[in-house]
Order: C-alpha cells, then structure tokens, then sequence
C-alpha cells in the first residue's frame, strides 16, 4: 500500500484500538457504580432490621410489666376477698389462685431480666454497628464519586478520540477507509498486519514471496492472502 494511506490507516487503527479500550471502562463503570450502591443499601437494612428488633423486645418487655400489672391487680383483689370469704373451700381456692398469680409475677421478672440483657446488649452492637456504617457508607461513597469523574474524564477523552478520528477519517481514500472497515469487522483487532520477517504478524502465515516482492516495490494497498488483513511493511 502507499506509504502515506499506510500511516494514516495505522493512526486510525491505534485511534480505533484507544476508543475501543476507552468503551470498555466506560462500559465496566455501571456495573460497579451499582455494586457499591448494594453495599450501601444492604449496610441500611442491617441497620434498620437492628432497630427493628430492638423495638421487638422493648414491646415485649412493656408487655410483660403491664401483665404483672394485671396480676398485682389480681392479688389485691384476691386479698380483699380473702377477708370477706365464708366457705373453706372458696377460701381454699383463692389461695391457690393468689399463689398461682404470684408464682406467674416471678416468672414473667425472670423474662423481663432476660430481655433487658437482650435489650443493652442489642443497643451496645447498634452503636458500634452505626459507627462502622457510617464510616463505610463515606468510604463507599467516596468510592462512587470517583467513579462518575472517571466516567466523565473517559468520556471526555472520548470526544476527543473521536473527533480526532473524524478528522483523519476525512483525509483518508474512500476506498482504503471502507476496506478497512470490512477488515475490522471480520478480524475485530488488528486490522493491519506488520510484516516482519516475511511473516503477517496478524496471522503468523509466511506471506508467498511474490506477493512479498510486490508489497516491497509496489504502492497498492495489499492484504494477507490467508486473513485478509492489510500488509504493512515498514523498510528499516
Ligand atoms: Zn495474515
């Protein structure tokens, strides 16, 4: 190929080669943006689920006191009928029922004691739960704003590329331009083939030595008879 479509077809393949890798950062971004935003989110629901226990047990305990309440109501109750009451029996059968209120009194500070415990212990890992949270929360979002001026320093660079390529497109033989976008599409890399050595550095095939011989004195645009990439020989 002639020496000047040659350099210009090379700047616009390490051009389309920077694009490419550019896309596929940018392309990476979302993804991660995401993740970090889960983390997130699942630090504010272990958070909330915490709290949410918390107020689980503290309701529980309120019950519990408001039925010793109902039993102490009871016994006193109990203790004024005691007074009044006629038959042995009916005597008999108040006494168990105080003692029976008064056993179910003790039972229920035994559970009050328990989660209480629970209670204060829960708190202590709410507070040093939050602490970390919060630290991580700022770390992960930290993290997501240098993701998003990655993102726009990429695609500012982008643009540039871009720009740069339209320029150089414009300047380029339609023919050898639209040649090598149909190389581009069947190979996806590499659209031009250094020769070294006799060789297609795209496919490693020994060029024939009569195709060699032209590419070396001819200024047509040759490709690799096994991939079809376009030859580049650079003489040193
Ligand atoms: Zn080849």
């Amino acid at each position: 190929m002639d020496s000047v479509t040659a350099s210009k077809l090379l700047n616009l393949q390490e051009l389309d080669n920077q694009i490419e890798s550019i896309n596929s950062e940018l392309e990476k971004i979302p993804a991660e943006i995401e993740k970090l935003r889960k983390e997130i989110e699942s630090l504010k629901i272990k958070h909330d689920q915490l709290i949410h226990r918390k107020k689980e047990l503290d309701f529980q305990k309120k019950e519990k006191e408001l039925d010793i309440q109902t039993f102490q109501d009871r016994i006193a109750k109990l203790e004024i009928a005691l007074n009044k009451v006629k038959s042995n029996e009916e005597y008999k059968a108040l006494l168990r029922e105080k003692a029976q209120a008064e056993e179910n009194i003790i039972h229920l500070e035994d559970e009050i004691i328990q989660l209480m415990e629970e209670i204060e212990n829960l708190a202590k890992e709410i507070k040093e739960f939050d602490k970390i949270r919060e630290e991580k929360i700022k770390e992960l979002e930290n993290e997501i704003k240098a993701l998003n001026s990655k993102k726009t320093q990429l695609e500012e660079e982008l643009n540039k590329l871009i720009t740069q390529r339209q320029e150089l497109v414009n300047t380029i033989k339609p023919q050898a331009l639209s040649q090598y976008e149909s190389i581009k599409k069947r190979v996806k890399n590499k659209v031009i083939a250094i020769v070294e050595d006799q060789v297609c550095t795209g496919c490693y095939m020994v060029i024939p030595p009569k195709i060699f011989t032209e590419l070396l004195k001819s200024e047509k645009l040759f490709t690799c008879p096994n991939c079809g990439r376009y030859l580049f020989y650079e003489s040193k």
